[in-house]
């Protein structure tokens, strides 16, 4: 059995080399077996000290404090006692344990869908001033956040005639959402988004009388009502 198996007491029973102990733990040892008492002085020159038999059994070793006693480690490294496993390692070790103490341990779940923005709805998916108004409006504080809906990748991001500061994402079956009338753009064409991730900031820029969010869904280019679009994705605006 290679030392590495034994018990720690039992590796360290083990005969090796003593010639590359360090002279600590050799002198420690052998005042043990000896019933001496090893001091090293400044000058590194081993003396020892005859102590009484019944001083020698007991428990109480007296470590001259100029010398740093011998550690575990110094006994692991002397016989060849592998250390505490990498923490990597030890955390999956550590894992199975904790899942079998919580057989139902709790998950988290990056959301699917996110409102797009804060505020009142105050204007949806119609006819409206003699033209069709191809989304819907949500009214919240001036800066406020305006959130991906879902996951997907900008395909747009910059001033648009109308729309102002707009953010156009697409899902990733292909949906396009538009996010109008910013007044800070936070992401750029491109750049991959998840589901909830600010992607710019409530304005009033383009064809608006007022701080919000005007927001849309294309599919195949043509727009279609957000409402339903976004009550079928758990989003009741
Ligand atoms: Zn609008």
């Amino acid at each position: 059995m290679p030392p590495s198996r034994l018990p720690r007491h039992a590796a360290a029973e083990t005969s090796r080399s003593r010639a590359v102990l360090p002279p600590a733990v050799l002198l420690t040892s052998a005042a043990l077996a000896f019933g001496g008492l090893a001091v090293l002085p400044a000058d590194g020159a081993a003396t020892t000290v005859k102590v009484t038999a019944a001083a020698a059994t007991s428990s109480t070793l007296v470590q001259d404090p100029r010398v740093a006693a011998p550690s575990q480690k110094d006994f692991d490294a002397l016989y060849g006692i592998p250390q505490a496993q990498p923490a990597k390692v030890a955390a999956a070790r550590v894992a199975p344990r904790a899942s079998r103490a919580k057989r139902t341990p709790p998950k988290v779940v990056a959301p699917l869908w996110v409102r797009p923005g804060v505020g009142h709805f105050t204007s949806g998916y119609k006819w409206r001033w003699g033209r069709m108004h191809t989304g819907i409006d949500l009214a919240g504080p001036y800066g406020s956040p305006i959130r991906a809906v879902g996951a997907g990748t900008v395909i747009e991001a910059g001033m648009e005639s109308g729309y102002g500061y707009i953010v156009k994402v697409e899902l990733l079956d292909g949906t396009v959402t538009y996010y109008a009338h910013n007044s800070r753009l936070l992401v750029s064409a491109g750049e991959q988004v998840t589901a909830g991730q600010v992607i710019a900031r409530e304005g009033n820029t383009g064809h608006s009388t007022g701080p919000h969010l005007h927001f849309e869904v294309r599919i195949g280019g043509t727009p279609i009502n957000p409402i339903p679009w976004l009550a079928k994705r758990g989003i009741f605006i």
